[in-house]
């Protein structure tokens, strides 16, 4: 048969219509026999259109989806969209554009940009975060956290454009002013809110992590245990000298507290404002806003003395009282006691405002500092000096010691704080879930009741960017009767937090069109914990701690009995285009659109799956794209010009067959190898350049039995890559689909591992990696490949290699100390 020319757009269009039309081939079973996979990719912003930077996770996510599909498990492989938000908000602001429409005419748009990429969505089960049958749920949750006492009201700092008279996101807060007035400082204004006591779970989601090392990655983990910040100290209070009133601080180190020369509050500490003298309270203001807008890292210290001074429990001397603006009011008790001689931030405050330093703490071998010539704090555990009667104890015993004390005098205790905050989800916005709680002026605050629900948002209302929230101006909404006395009352106006929409979405995939309840209780049994779960490294902290929250709240109210939501989890790298991360901001972006037209759906997989190893970032370059589609092209056409080649029964193997069998079994056991393991991708694909190479160069010297077993299997295993062209392949063949219905091939070990042997690598007797070499590779360039690979010299890192035993075709074993 003369061979076809690679014609993308009419394969993909044909396919892409049969699928459409069959809404129940990529359905999930409810019960079935086979094992269960979950495989998952963040939901998306509804933002309006796919970009080939959105495209890596989803192409990764389907590639695993369909090839579980082919090894014979349930996938369930949803798709939803987080899709409350400011940006629609916005564009309701910018363009008059009513934020309900706007939302769900790109929710429209990109789906049918995920269909058109082949993604293997069962769309059954499809989310909409801002439709009342998802969101009534989330107000379900709030309100059992409210019963709780998980969710509770305290006041907080906004950010506030005067000129607007509104409240304002931080993303709307550019360089310190409003987003619309560009030269309006943002004032910070406190307002009753609403939070999440998430630092009631702090123990656990820190205690927890253990359980997700070696499924999660390592640095994901890395950034909770920071963000929860976990740290053991004592708290203890200094009476404000003349005043009734104390002054309570945080330390990890009251070891040091005889060397404290002075107590540091936070700008917003509620005693701040009644001890600041009148002339400077605008400079503390001025923090207070500066504070907000910046990463407390970045901040030049600043300070200024109050006029007070605090009495020291332990020493009974007077410290002078000051504001500092690197003082967190969230972290600890917002207020410190500094210890210049033992903490480098406290001596360079002390130093600018030549607050004197006082060293207590001495090396355990060494002498005491001398203060006058410090060029630096010591901050570590040694021997206390100069502490009357806890002098000459080691740091750790000192420390116990003097919280014994407080306690028993009734001045402090020992104590646990954590970085970690209360989540405050109130947003004065409209786009968002509204909180179901009712102010009356009799009862005061009054959840809806659970049958009232859904709150609905209204739609179709009046956005002008202006007031405190747009719902406040809404009479139909705002003006209620209390459910408890029946008086004329206030709805609230607040809406939630959009990462409270996604902070549990997932288990509603298993029970998408619930009216009951959020879920069947049964059914996440079955389904949970997700087994992969896939997303970008930027909501390591936020999503990814919010979600395990609510999986743990989850769990204590009964409704489930996982303790996590993922056993595993993924971060995909980035999508680079002339040097930059794809954005519309940076103008680099290249729409799904574009690239479907010109490459085709199953070149835009193939060529980000095959240019770099899914966790590292990737170069968008229309070369590679080219190369990949080039690659396409010629499987098409091998396969359309000898697919009436096979003949069955013809069995005389030549030299060529057994290279090309060896070969394809090789691939086909490295590609499973990859799927199983380490999902390099790229190097899966590559392997099947190669296979493809050989048969071209063996093509005329082929039996037709390898023939036909060679296109059959290639077929197969390209289908997690690039579906469109693996069913048209299959039909060329003659056989009938869906290819992913099929079984995952197999591969034969004795042909594959003819002339190859697996080596495998180990560091003092731990398996830290494996080499696929051929059979007979000298000792000497084993161990050259075992020293050189990137896992084993992971772990060597700061090591020193003491001996190296090699076991020709069989093991490399790294001797370290
Ligand atoms: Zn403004
Ligand atoms: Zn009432």
């Amino acid at each position: 048969m003369p061979e076809k020319p690679y014609d993308h757009n009419q394969i993909e269009l044909k396919w892409h219509e049969r699928w459409n039309a069959d809404p129940s081939l990529f359905e999930a079973e409810e019960n079935s026999a086979k094992p269960k996979f979950y495989v998952l990719e963040m939901l998306p912003y509804p933002s309006g259109s796919l970009h080939i930077g959105h495209i890596r996770n989803y192409a990764i996510g389907d590639a695993l989806a369909r090839y579980k599909r082919m090894r014979g498990f349930n996938v369930l492989h949803p798709m939803g969209w987080d899709a409350f938000g400011l940006p629609a908000e916005n564009a309701a602001i910018a363009n008059n554009r009513d934020p309900h429409d706007w939302t769900l005419s790109n929710i429209t748009a990109m789906k049918r940009q995920h269909r058109r990429m082949g993604f293997s969505y069962d769309w059954n089960r499809e989310i909409t975060t801002c439709e009342p049958d998802y969101y009534r749920w989330n107000q379900w949750f709030f309100l059992k956290l409210y019963e709780r006492g998980l969710a509770f009201r305290k006041k907080a700092l906004v950010n506030w454009c005067p000129e607007c008279g509104t409240v304002l996101a931080n993303e709307q807060v550019i360089d310190g002013c409003c987003w619309r007035h560009e030269s309006t400082r943002v004032e910070q204004r406190a307002l009753e809110q609403w939070f999440f006591k998430i630092t009631a779970y702090a123990d656990e989601l820190l205690s927890a992590i253990a359980q997700l090392e070696g499924g999660w990655p390592d640095r994901v983990l890395s950034m909770q245990r920071n963000w929860i910040g976990r740290s053991e100290g004592a708290e203890i209070d200094f009476a404000l000298a003349g005043s009734p009133e104390k002054i309570r601080v945080f330390t990890t180190r009251v070891d040091t507290i005889f060397g404290a020369t002075c107590v540091i509050l936070a700008p917003a500490h509620p005693l701040t404002p009644q001890l600041l003298r009148e002339a400077d309270k605008p400079r503390v203001k001025a923090m207070i806003d500066a504070s907000a807008r910046k990463d407390p890292g970045d901040i030049e210290k600043e300070g200024l003395f109050t006029g007070h001074y605090a009495v020291n429990p332990f020493s009974g001397e007077q410290a002078p009282v000051w504001v500092g603006n690197f003082v967190l009011m969230g972290y600890g008790t917002g207020a410190i006691m500094a210890v210049p001689a033992h903490d480098q931030r406290d001596f360079e405050f002390c130093k600018t405002y030549g607050i004197p330093i006082r060293p207590v703490i001495r090396p355990v071998d060494g002498a005491l500092a001398n203060a006058e010539t410090m060029q630096e704090a010591y901050p570590d555990d040694g021997i206390t000096e100069n502490s009357g009667e806890y002098s000459n104890l080691p740091s750790a015993e000192a420390r116990s010691r003097m919280c014994a004390r407080a306690e028993r005098q009734g001045f402090g205790k020992a104590a646990v704080t954590y970085r970690i905050k209360d989540w405050g989800i109130s947003r004065q916005r409209y786009w968002g879930t509204p909180i179901p709680m009712i102010h009356c002026p009799a009862c005061g605050i009054v959840p809806v009741p659970e049958d009232q629900l859904p709150v609905l948002l209204p739609i179709g209302i009046e956005i002008t960017g202006k007031g405190r929230s747009p719902l406040e101006n809404v009479a139909g909404f705002v003006n209620v009767t209390c459910p408890k006395c029946g008086t004329a009352a206030r709805r609230e106006t607040d809406t939630m937090d959009t990462f409270v929409d996604s902070s549990w979405y997932f288990y509603r995939y298993c029970d998408a069109k619930n009216d009951k309840a959020p879920f069947d209780s049964k059914k996440i049994a079955y389904w949970f914990p997700i087994d992969q779960y896939i997303g970008g490294v930027e909501h390591a902290i936020l999503h990814l701690i919010y979600s395990r929250f609510f999986t743990k709240v989850m769990r204590d109210i009964g409704l489930i009995s996982n303790g996590e939501p993922a056993a595993r989890l993924f971060t995909q790298g980035m999508v680079i285009k002339d040097g930059a991360k794809m954005s519309k901001s940076k103008g680099n972006v290249i729409g799904a659109d574009q690239m479907i037209d010109k490459f085709g759906a199953d070149t835009g997989r193939v060529f980000e799956l095959f240019a770099a190893p899914p966790e590292k970032d990737l170069d968008w370059t229309d070369a590679g794209a080219e190369g990949a589609y080039r690659f396409l092209g010629r499987i098409y056409r091998f396969v359309t010009r000898n697919a009436d080649r096979v003949v069955p029964g013809d069995n005389t193997h030549t030299e060529a067959d057994r290279a090309v069998l060896r070969k394809l079994h090789q691939t086909v056991r490295k590609v499973t190898g990859d799927f199983d393991s380490r999902w390099h991708f790229n190097t899966s694909i590559a392997a099947i350049m190669e296979l493809v190479n050989l048969l071209y160069a063996q093509e005329s010297s082929l039996s037709a039995d390898v023939l036909g077993e060679v296109m059959e299997k290639l077929t197969l295993i390209l289908e997690p890559f690039a579906p469109y062209l693996a069913e048209e392949l299959w039909e060329e063949l003659g056989r009938t689909g869906p290819v992913f219905r099929q079984p995952w091939p197999a591969y034969d070990h004795e042909l594959a591992q003819e002339d190859m042997a697996d080596v495998v690598v180990q560091v003092n007797g731990k398996v830290r990696g494996r080499l696929a070499v051929s059979f007979g590779t000298p000792k000497d360039e084993l161990e050259r490949l075992a020293l050189t690979d990137d896992k084993v010299r992971h772990s060597l890192t700061g090591k020193q290699v003491v001996k190296v035993i090699v076991v020709a075709d069989k093991l490399v074993n790294v001797v370290v100390r």
